[in-house]
């Protein structure tokens, strides 16, 4: 438990009546490495800690999710997501600023075609928490967001593209916008008859499920499209009872909800801390989706877990639970048609 630096700060029964705004929590989220390590009773971390990490990518965590930390563990999985570590300033060869070839396949401001049918939008740079790990730690957001001028371009692309059938709001974090800023897309791409489908990828419902509030919620339910929306947990213990009335309130919105992790050295390569996720994430209402393999982006190689041995704990997940829990073990790879199967 960390010391409760405000009683807004406690997990609220229901994140409606009463519950505080998520705009003050994302605002009140820890930023200085030094702190965080003194909530979660660490404070000797800090000579492993790395300020040129930190100030290429800066730490940011929301209070609930260091809630979540175990107290004076330094191999806590949540904190090392999001702890900068002098490990990322080694320079490994194979490990690159644009890993997935983003670059290569934007279509226009913030629009990243990759995949036959489905056009990505890089909604906001911007996150609730910054996972040590992204591949997008060194995306261009400032020239690069779909939301600047008003969605505008974004739209105009899709409109024009008759191919494309799902919308997919990626980021950053989608939900980091106001909700007023994803109405006014929605209600763009209501307009375009070819778009059957919107996904949204967010790993907001899981850092800071407040933001899962009433007018999100009224949003969602009035969308025109089944919505897939695509959760990002990595370790069972980012789950606790706020969460589970988050994500339960948006399956009661009509929303269909998967998982992605990313395979993670010291955080889920295990066996059992996979099985564990998967457990929980249905236990949740959240289907296991992709187990991704890391994209090698400079910074990250401490992270990497190797191809055989993804693969072999995968083959042991799959003897371990049913089917529909044992999530596709793939990698982007710049250039294909799909994310890879391992
Ligand atoms: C991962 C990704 C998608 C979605 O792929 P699915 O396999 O449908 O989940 C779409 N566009 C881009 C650019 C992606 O990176
Ligand atoms: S894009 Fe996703 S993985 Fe990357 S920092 Fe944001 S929340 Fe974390």
């Amino acid at each position: 438990m960390i010391p409760a630096a405000s009683p807004a700060l406690q997990p609220a029964a229901a994140p409606h009546a009463g519950a505080p705004d998520w705009k003050r929590l994302w605002r009140e989220a820890v930023r200085d490495p030094r702190e965080l390590l003194g909530l979660v009773g660490l404070p000797q971390l800090a000579a492993r800690m790395s300020d040129a990490a930190a100030a290429q990518f800066p730490l940011r965590v929301p209070r609930g999710f260091v809630a979540r930390m175990r107290h004076g563990d330094p191999h806590d999985p949540l904190l090392r997501q999001v702890l900068p570590l002098d490990e990322e300033e080694r320079v490994v060869a194979g490990f690159g600023l644009d890993a997935v070839g983003d670059a290569a396949a934007r279509a226009g401001a913030g629009v990243i075609r990759k995949y036959r049918g489905r056009a990505l939008l890089v909604a906001t740079g911007s996150c609730a928490v910054h996972c040590r790990y992204c591949f997008r730690r060194h995306f261009p957001y400032a020239e690069e967001t779909a939301a600047a001028q008003g969605w505008r371009e974004a739209v105009a692309l899709v409109a024009a593209d008759a191919s494309i059938e799902e919308v997919i709001l990626s980021g950053g974090d989608p939900l980091s916008l106001a909700t007023a800023k994803l109405a006014e897309l929605s209600s763009a791409l209501a307009a375009i008859p070819h778009v059957v489908r919107l996904r949204i990828h967010s790993r907001l419902p899981m850092v800071l499920p407040e933001r899962v509030d009433a007018e999100l919620l009224a949003w969602l339910r009035a969308l025109p499209w089944p919505v897939a929306f695509v959760l990002h947990a990595n370790h069972a213990n980012e789950f606790d009872a706020q969460v589970d009335v988050a994500l339960a309130r948006l399956r009661d919105a009509g929303v269909g909800l998967l998982n992605q992790a990313v395979l993670l050295r010291g955080v889920n390569d295990s066996v059992d801390a996979l099985a564990a996720l998967s457990a929980r994430a249905w236990a949740a209402g959240v289907l296991p989706y992709y187990l991704h393999q890391l994209d090698r982006v400079a910074g990250t190689a401490h992270f990497e877990v190797p191809d055989e041995e993804a693969r072999a704990l995968h083959r042991a997940l799959a003897a371990r639970l049913p089917g529909y829990l044992v999530p596709r073990l793939v990698r982007e790879v710049p250039g294909d048609t799909g994310k890879r199967p391992l």
